[in-house]
């Protein structure tokens, strides 16, 4: 074992050729997901926490000593990360662990409670307890996210992780429409796409227990999807939510796009569904960056910083033009991005970079009026 710093906590980490061979998982390269995470949780401040899916507890041991929550549960269904969590707890915090079964409870200055059982049995076991569950899975969250949805409070939030890049991306489509229930999209637009068909099928999970949701904060980072939810109760609220599920139909040989709402599709070679609604609570996303910019320490500030900005920035519109994509479809020599971004603004449009692409562009300009200043020298 060797010992790991990162934000305020210290874990032990077992010592391995590469991450994927270690007994117990743990990724450095995952700290500004767990950064972003911590700063949500400073800015609504739920009380009871999960993290799912611990591994050595990094999460959960973070989400105790960077964040207002008052009980914070962490759970693996490994045995090995069960008694390294433990150990991390206690590398952390001053005290003592009372154990019963397979559940080790710490009281101190905060209840923390780490678990050994599959996540889907302990979320099934609190039914409508935790006001904040974050899923971190090995590929895709949908294994748990039913369970997720019941044991989460009716008003509570939802994180999920998922990093099967190849089904949301459209790689294997079949296995999107195995996991997600959805027709991916390949090509430029697929790492938005895959986030809207993640936020999507969360939408209509949620739907069967009379609840509907607001998305806080979705995104697509180094090769894994984000979604953080706040769900609403109400079998109205629902119905609401369902509104913004729709499709986008494509066009290979020009990259023009359109957008649908409707809970079925009216025409065929309909990518979808997928969520068309609103990827962030512009408020929520403003104040995490509030706080990141007034000193709150992370442990990745650069990277998170730049990645909050740019969502905080980001025109919240379904899909993008991508420049470079679109000039090899249609031979055009790619301008700069700030030029044009420039020269729509001239034009009384919207326009701003896009985080899923280095080389998109989204806006409220038609297909048309975009190819155009794409033209003109
Ligand atoms: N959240 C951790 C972090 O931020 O470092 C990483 C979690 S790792 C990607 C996924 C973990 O899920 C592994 O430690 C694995 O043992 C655990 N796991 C897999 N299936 C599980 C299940 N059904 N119930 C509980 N844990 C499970």
């Amino acid at each position: 074992l060797f010992e790991v710093h990162e934000g305020k906590a210290k874990v032990l980490v077992p010592k391995a050729k590469t991450i994927y061979d270690s007994p117990v998982f743990y990724n450095p390269r995952m700290a500004p997901n767990r950064d972003v995470v911590v700063l949500l949780l400073n800015v609504l401040k739920p009380k009871i926490v999960l993290d799912a899916l611990s591994a050595t507890g990094i999460r959960g041991i973070r989400f105790a000593l960077e964040t207002p929550a008052e009980e914070i549960w962490m759970n693996d269904i490994n045995e090995l990360a069960y008694e390294l969590m433990k150990k991390n707890v206690l590398l952390n915090f001053k005290g003592t662990l009372k154990e019963n079964a397979k559940r080790a409870i710490f009281e101190g200055e905060k209840t923390i409670v780490i678990n050994n059982d599959d996540a889907n049995r302990l979320m099934a076991e609190k039914h409508r307890y935790f006001h904040f569950i974050d899923l971190d899975p090995f590929g895709s969250p949908m294994e748990f996210l039913d369970t997720a949805l019941r044991s989460v409070k009716r008003k509570g939030i939802l994180g999920v992780t998922a990093t099967d890049g190849a089904p949301l991306c459209g790689a294997h489509p079949k296995a999107c429409l195995r996991k997600y229930l959805a027709v991916p999209l390949r090509g430029e637009l697929c790492h938005e796409v895959g986030t809207r068909i993640l936020v999507g099928v969360i939408a209509r999970y949620a739907a069967k227990y009379d609840l509907g949701m607001e998305v806080l904060l979705a995104y697509y980072k180094d090769h894994y999807f984000r979604a953080f939810v706040k769900l609403k109760d109400g079998a109205k609220k629902g119905d609401e939510t369902l509104e913004n599920l729709g499709y986008v139909y494509f066009d290979e040989k020009t990259g023009r796009f359109e957008v649908e709402k409707s809970f079925l599709s009216t025409r065929p070679n309909a990518y979808g569904p997928l969520w068309l609604g609103p990827l962030k609570n512009e408020k929520v996303v403003g104040e995490m960056l509030e706080l990141l910019v007034s000193g709150f320490e992370v442990a990745n500030y650069r990277e998170v910083l730049k990645l909050l900005h740019m969502l905080h920035e980001e025109l919240d519109i379904p899909l993008f033009y991508d420049t470079h994509a679109l000039g090899k479809r249609l031979k055009i020599e790619p301008k700069k991005l700030g030029e044009i971004i420039k020269e729509l603004k001239s034009m009384g449009y919207e326009a701003t970079r896009t985080h899923f692409s280095p080389t998109g562009i989204k806006t409220n300009a038609p297909y048309e009026v975009f190819v155009e200043v794409m033209r003109k020298n």
